[in-house]
């Protein structure tokens, strides 16, 4: 038998850095050949391609040994997983050895394709690598789409607000409401969502010396845009982070219904509250947005909270008004007006209520079926166009059954009624509370509005007027929390 002559084909894909390096192939199949006598004619390697991506007749490497001048009956791989995982692809390179009268050999996988059996017996083996590639496919997708469910961290950057932490039931991260961080996004949608302009909550950003997602720089339009467009405030998962399309709602993880996914202990708002804020930010997008409220309105600290006491009844809301170049109060009917004695008002809150625990009422809205309505009514709607663009009458059944599914899921959970509770939470004493709403107007009404009800206004003298004067025509109601606990004397 004359001496054998082979050709060596070697290949590295990018992604499998950690895999046999193309060096180790080519000794090893140098090993093998002159173990067995033979001749090596000639060496092909292809470096960086993946296996399951590119065909082996579109490598360079590949190419150039089937076009070899040199004479080869057997070509030594490393493993048959090295030419292709894809089937048809290894009988087609199989193939173009034939016509070579040439056959593989493998050094780790036990083939030898130069006689007709272990070509059969290869063919067997290549069979077996596409069903793991097959799997391996199939089992990356899933396991992504479980990450997802499981609200673990996939890659990717993890949102401002936000951040990563162990998960608590199971491996890996899951995301979690970065406390240094999240109310700062919850400020940036309130403010959005009351109407303000991003121009003035760029503002107060750099006003209260919010870290920025880089920690450098200051806040601009586009970073404030960018995190409040991103449905993790609803607690809602990008899916296709990459895609550019910019279809509204077609980029978050949805179940088998189409419905999102949303797990509500990352959420910041309901899904309702974040497209209406996405909304919001469309407009601002659209048409001319200008930074027309630079300076966000000062709101007044009592307006609310004063009643007039002249006229019974369930009384009269007093009004704001200007005294003097001053801000004051006026009741519609009578017309008294009342003004420089806020901070009166402050003092007697802190004398009297000071000390004492600052219950706040918390009320828990359990929303029911209501809270899916929109969702579902959203989906509904995207439905009504994937059916009138569906060209394939399978896709537009499915689709239409999907839709009439989703009608039912309506109906059922428009009859579950909301379940609203309520509760009051001791939030330390009502002089801590003040102390730490600064000089945050609307944080201060927050406080004064835990403690007092309203606050009467009776009419008094004209002229200057001592505190005590002022005071006297004050009366206020003071909210009591009855049967709430340790509260006594209130
Ligand atoms: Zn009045």
């Amino acid at each position: 038998m004359p001496t054998r002559r082979a050709a060596i084909y070697a290949r590295i894909s990018v992604a499998q850095e950690a895999s046999v390096s193309i060096d180790r192939q080519v000794e090893a199949a140098q090993q093998y050949a002159s173990a067995r006598g033979w001749q090596v004619v000639g060496t092909f390697k292809d470096d960086g391609v993946s296996a399951s991506e590119k065909r082996p007749e579109d490598r360079a490497g590949w190419r150039e040994l089937l076009e070899a001048p040199q004479k080869y009956d057997a070509v030594i791989i490393w493993k048959i997983d090295r030419l292709s995982r894809k089937l048809l692809d290894f009988l087609h390179a199989d193939e173009s050895l034939q016509a070579r009268k040439a056959g593989l050999v493998g050094v780790e996988d036990p083939i030898d394709m130069t006689t007709p059996q272990g070509r059969a017996f290869a063919q067997i083996l290549a069979v077996f690598g596409q069903m793991e590639a097959d799997s391996i496919r199939a089992r990356v997708a899933d396991a992504r789409v479980k990450l997802l469910k499981d609200r673990r961290v996939v890659g990717g950057k993890v949102p401002f607000g936000w951040r990563s932490v162990p998960n608590p039931d199971g491996p890996g991260l899951v995301l979690a409401h970065d406390p240094d961080r999240i109310d700062y996004v919850r400020g940036m949608a309130e403010r959005v969502l009351r109407g303000n302009s991003i121009y003035s909550v760029v503002q107060w950003l750099d006003e209260v010396g919010a870290p920025t997602p880089t920690g450098r720089g200051s806040w601009v339009y586009g970073t404030v845009e960018r995190i409040l467009r991103h449905p993790i405030l609803a607690g809602m998962t990008p899916f296709n982070p990459g895609s550019t399309t910019k279809e509204r709602g077609s980029n978050v993880l949805r179940d088998g219904d189409g419905l999102p996914v949303v797990d509500e202990s990352v959420a910041i708002l309901p899904v309702a509250d974040w497209r209406a804020l996405v909304a919001k930010l469309d407009d601002n997008d659209s048409a001319q947005s200008r930074p027309r409220a630079l300076r966000s309105k000062t709101s007044a600290l009592l307006s609310g909270l004063l009643w007039c006491g002249e006229h019974g009844g369930d009384g009269i809301r007093m009004h704001r008004c200007t005294v003097n170049g001053r801000h004051g109060y006026t009741c519609p009917e009578c017309s008294q007006v009342i003004s420089n004695f806020e901070h009166l008002v402050v003092a007697e809150f802190l004398r009297q209520k000071g000390e004492r625990v600052r219950w706040t009422r918390v009320e828990e809205v359990h929303e029911g079926g209501a809270a899916l309505l929109p969702e579902i009514e959203h989906r509904l709607d995207e439905l009504d166009q994937l059916i009138r663009q569906a060209t394939d009458r399978e896709v537009r059944r499915e689709l239409q059954q999907q839709q009439a599914d989703l009608l039912d899921l309506r109906d059922a959970k428009r009859e579950e009624a909301p379940n609203v509770s309520l509760r009051y939470e001791d939030a330390g004493w009502f002089e801590d509370a003040w102390a730490s709403a600064g000089e945050d107007v609307e944080a201060q009404r927050a406080v004064l509005d835990d403690a007092m009800e309203r606050i009467w206004v009776r009419r008094g003298g004209t002229g200057r007027r001592t505190p005590a004067q002022v005071l006297a025509r004050l009366t206020i109601d003071w909210k009591v929390p009855e049967d709430l606990g340790p509260v006594d004397g209130v």
